[in-house]
């Protein structure tokens, strides 16, 4: 019989979201007259806008013509794409054949693993969107389990007291460190003197940046960088990832893309983009090209003011949850620049006050344990909801007074 990749009995027990849902089975199960409002995952609630939504559907059309069909297409997306793309978002700091279209940022994050292997170092913020802490045990490259983290990954904790920036000191040598902003769970977005430190530090130690800017779209704040490449000297050291998921709601379309820069080396001097377009032919046959037609819509003038306006519309949302919590005397961070509201219970933990929220509101939350040890007592509220939705969870809140 094959044997079972290590990795997967390494994993610590269920993937946080699956848990969610099943204590929200549970509960529901138990009390089923309660109508329970999510503001827990970062699933996407509104409906495709029209421009973009004309584009997926002439690009499906396209395919049922003589002589609109394509079959396999270029593993790196279409050109047109990756033009647009580079103009739209990078602003000639990018080229487009430094721009890989996936089939979504959580994807590529699973393949970027095959660039480095077991043997890396890697390091997170804590708390962090989990894939990067599990992709990594996936791969052999955590270490062993701990009770409270992996004995491999370098955490570095972002909390109140740092202002959810992490210290920088601790970065392995010649490793990688995974870095999100707007950040996934805290909100918090990274100002372009932190992202200067971070691109000194990682160039000092020869680290390598995986950069998640899969909110930057959420961004309203002129002053804070959209993209790591905004910041002198990240075309040595940093890949970033995007996605089309939370800015048009192609959670379930299915687009994404990541930037290579050609100036990105290993350790021993050999190019990254190189072994990046063989792993992308390799393992990778190419983002769906009816998505990529979707893409291709949001990134003409109508589509860009579409995602300008659903992004809008999430941040009002966000605007709201943060005021009801904030009405009630809870702490909170994020929702400004960012479609999540990071709020803190000090001194209780993070899975009790999320069954106190269900319990007493009926309403589904993330717990911030979930994304790592730094995210106990917090909670994540998520702003992907439908308006009526988020102000009914919002009027059940005051529940939780003592
Ligand atoms: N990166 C972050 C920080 C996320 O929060 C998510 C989804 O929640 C993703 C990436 C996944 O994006 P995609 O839908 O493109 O796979």
């Amino acid at each position: 019989m094959a044997t079972r990749n290590y990795g997967l009995s390494n994993l610590t027990a269920g993937y946080l979201f699956p848990e969610i849902a099943r204590r929200r089975r549970e509960f529901s199960a138990a009390h089923p007259d309660a109508k329970i409002i999510s503001l827990g995952i970062g699933n996407t609630t509104e409906p495709l806008t029209a421009h973009i939504d004309s584009g997926l559907t002439e690009g499906a059309r396209r395919l049922g013509t003589a002589s609109g069909y394509s079959g396999y297409g270029d593993e790196q997306g279409l050109t047109a794409l990756r033009e647009r793309i580079a103009a739209a978002f990078y602003g000639g700091k990018i080229a487009s054949d430094e721009v890989f279209i996936s089939d979504g940022a959580k994807c590529d994050i699973g393949r970027l693993q095959l660039l480095f292997g077991p043997e890396v170092e890697v390091a997170v913020q804590d708390p962090s969107y989990p894939v990067y802490v599990d992709g990594s045990v996936l791969i052999g490259a955590a270490g062993e389990w701990t009770g409270s983290g992996y004995e491999g990954i370098t955490y570095l904790p972002c909390v109140a007291a740092n202002g959810y920036f992490p210290d920088l000191s601790a970065l392995p040598e010649d490793g990688i460190v995974y870095f999100c902003s707007p950040n996934n769970p805290t909100g918090a977005v990274a100002t372009r003197s932190q992202l200067s430190s971070l691109v000194k530090a990682a160039t000092e130690k020869g680290a390598i940046i995986i950069y998640d800017a899969a909110y930057a779209e959420y961004i309203r704040d002129p002053a804070l960088p959209k993209s790591i490449y905004e910041i002198e000297g990240a075309r040595s050291c940093a890949i970033e990832v995007n996605s089309f998921s939370k800015p048009i709601g192609f959670t379930g379309v299915r687009l994404g893309w990541t930037v290579v820069p050609k100036d990105l080396k290993y350790s021993g001097g050999e190019s990254v983009i190189e072994d990046w377009n063989r792993i992308c032919t390799t393992v990778f046959n190419g983002a769906s090209n009816i998505a990529q037609y979707g893409g291709l819509a949001a990134l003409e003038s109508a589509g860009l003011k579409e995602m300008r306006e659903l992004t809008d519309f999430y941040l009002g949302n966000a605007a709201i949850i943060r005021a009801a919590l904030e009405g009630l005397g809870i702490a909170c961070v994020g929702g400004d620049n960012a479609p999540y509201i990071w709020a803190r219970f000090p001194g209780r933990k993070s899975w009790d006050v999320f069954a106190e929220i269900l319990e007493k509101c009926h309403v589904v939350t993330t717990p911030g344990s979930g994304f790592g040890p730094a995210g106990e007592s917090f909670i994540r509220f998520s702003a992907f909801g439908h308006r009526a939705d988020v102000e009914e969870a919002c009027r059940r809140l005051p529940a939780l007074r003592p």
